[in-house]
């Protein structure tokens, strides 16, 4: 059974999934994360924000993963610049901030 592949295929799936492990849900769910209208990529705090996407697990691994990749600026279809990966950067640090102060 072959399921990243299934899930690429299919793109009606109704799951969310991590843009970089590929994991459906995630041990402490997904942050969404969605393009803004300046061109840079940030959390959806409210998971509601219109447009497009794209999620990730709140997961140092997969947070910081995205950082170093270029997962979410491919599903969102953006090209960030140094200045907005810097300002991703910071609120992704201020997301695992908060959750290893809980
Ligand atoms: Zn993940």
């Amino acid at each position: 059974m072959n399921l990243i592949s299934e899930m690429i295929t299919n793109k009606k799936v109704p799951q969310r999934t991590c843009v970089v492990c590929r994991q459906v849900g995630g041990k402490r769910g997904l942050q969404r994360f969605v393009r803004t209208p300046e061109g840079g990529v940030s959390p959806d705090s409210t998971g509601k924000a219109p447009g497009r996407g794209a999620y990730l697990c709140r997961e140092p691994a997969c947070l910081n993963g995205a950082l170093k990749g270029n997962q979410l600026e491919y599903v969102l279809k953006v090209r960030l610049g140094s200045e907005d990966r810097e300002t991703l950067r910071a609120a992704i640090a201020e997301m695992l901030k908060e959750q290893s102060s809980v």
